[in-house]
């Protein structure tokens, strides 16, 4: 049988609980998952340094030869297709991820010839980590450290 392979596509900035639990639960559907951080060098709008996030989550799943982490610029559907993946992981947390991802969802199925986008639901455990509030905690010297999987100066 031909392998499932799922690109799970977002900014990571930084990668979280709640993105680690998405990834291991869509292991118990896809045989592999690449975690694709879309960064634009030019725009380099990021908090995080990207290397440093790649090198960490690399370590991370280190272990699990199943799990792949890549740097993109292009269309999340051009490098699915390039990766010969024919399904996208998404998570969801609420109502404003759904319109959101419905959006995109339907831009990626048009674009990426068939694409199907896979959702899970949250963990109610994961449900208020967001990246952009890690940001502005560790911005202003707060704890992260039960938010995100790994230590972060
Ligand atoms: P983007 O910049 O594309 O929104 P993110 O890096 O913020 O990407 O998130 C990537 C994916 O992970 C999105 O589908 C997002 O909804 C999902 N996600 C983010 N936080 C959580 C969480 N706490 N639990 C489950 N899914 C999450």
């Amino acid at each position: 049988m031909k392998e499932r392979i799922a690109i799970f596509p977002g900014s990571f900035d930084p990668y979280t609980k709640g993105h680690e639990d998405i990834v291991r639960r869509g292991l118990k559907i896809f045989d592999k998952i690449i975690i694709a951080i879309g960064y634009n060098v030019h725009k380099r709008q990021r908090y995080f340094d990207v290397d440093m996030m790649v090198e960490k989550i690399r370590h991370l799943h280190k272990d699990d030869p199943r799990i792949g982490v890549e740097v993109y610029n292009e269309l999340t559907a051009t490098f699915a297709v390039k990766h010969q993946a024919r399904y996208l992981l998404r998570g969801l947390r609420n109502t404003t991820d759904f319109e959101y991802e419905n959006t995109i969802a339907q831009v990626n199925m048009h674009l990426g010839n068939d694409l199907e986008t896979v959702f899970l639901i949250t963990s109610p455990k994961y449900a208020h980590i967001s990246s952009s509030v890690i940001r502005e905690v560790h911005q202003y010297g707060g704890d992260i450290a039960n938010l995100v999987p790994f230590e972060i100066d």
